[in-house]
């Protein structure tokens, strides 16, 4: 398979080819045309790093935003301020030749009184709760079109994912389309990841 069958965006290939990225690996294989097919259908996969899961789902969250709206339209959520960053990293590199921009939302990267005007947030969980708190003046949070968690089962160890992704998702449009990637799947992983992506297609490799 290729990169050229999956009908991204132009800019999107520059990005890829600029990254070096000759073909999808095996898991941009599968999780992409699920990812990518519309209407919009919830996904659960189960991937370690180095699997190539970060571009993954960051050309889907690159391909479903509008970058003439200035206002969020994805979140992306990490255990650690540190992968929230090498995922926006990822991001900005695939996107460079487009308009979208990435906000690193994390904690003391925001401010009580500004608006924020980037189209893809990457933060941790706590950071997006206080954001949303400020009751849609940070951003509108009914413009958010997907929601992925990255290492959902590193979230639920550092404990309170369930009641933050519970109270962001409240705020969130009923049709957001919900990833949730994790490298491990114990009852209380599978069970929160159903309840955080229902009837979500379900990849295991
Ligand atoms: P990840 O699993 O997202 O942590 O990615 C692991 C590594 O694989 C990163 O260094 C990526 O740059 C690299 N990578 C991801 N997709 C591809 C691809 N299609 N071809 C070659 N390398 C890739």
């Amino acid at each position: 398979q290729t990169f050229e069958q999956l009908n991204l965006h132009e800019d999107l290939m520059k990005g890829i080819y600029a990254v070096g990225f000759k073909k999808p690996s095996k898991i941009q294989e599968v999780a992409l045309p699920l990812l990518l097919s519309n209407p919009p259908r919830n996904l659960i996969g189960q991937s370690q790093s180095g699997t190539g899961k970060t571009a993954a789902f960051s050309l889907n969250m690159l391909s479903r935003v509008d970058p003439a709206m200035m206002t969020p339209q994805a979140i992306c959520l990490a255990p650690s301020r540190e992968l929230a960053r090498q995922i926006q990293e990822v991001i900005d590199k695939i996107g460079q030749f487009t308009d979208i921009k990435t906000f690193l939302a994390v904690p003391g990267s925001w401010s009580r009184n500004v608006r924020i005007d980037k189209h893809i947030l990457i933060g941790t969980p706590g950071t997006l709760v206080d954001m949303l708190s400020r009751g849609g003046r940070i951003f509108d949070p009914k413009q958010i079109r997907v929601f992925v968690l990255d290492e959902a089962d590193e979230m639920i160890a550092l404990q309170g994912l369930g009641d933050q992704t519970t109270r962001i998702k409240r705020m969130l449009p009923p049709n957001v389309q919900n990833v949730l990637f994790s490298a491990t799947f114990n009852d209380q992983v599978r069970s929160f990841a159903e309840t955080f992506a229902p009837e979500a297609n379900q990849l295991f490799l």
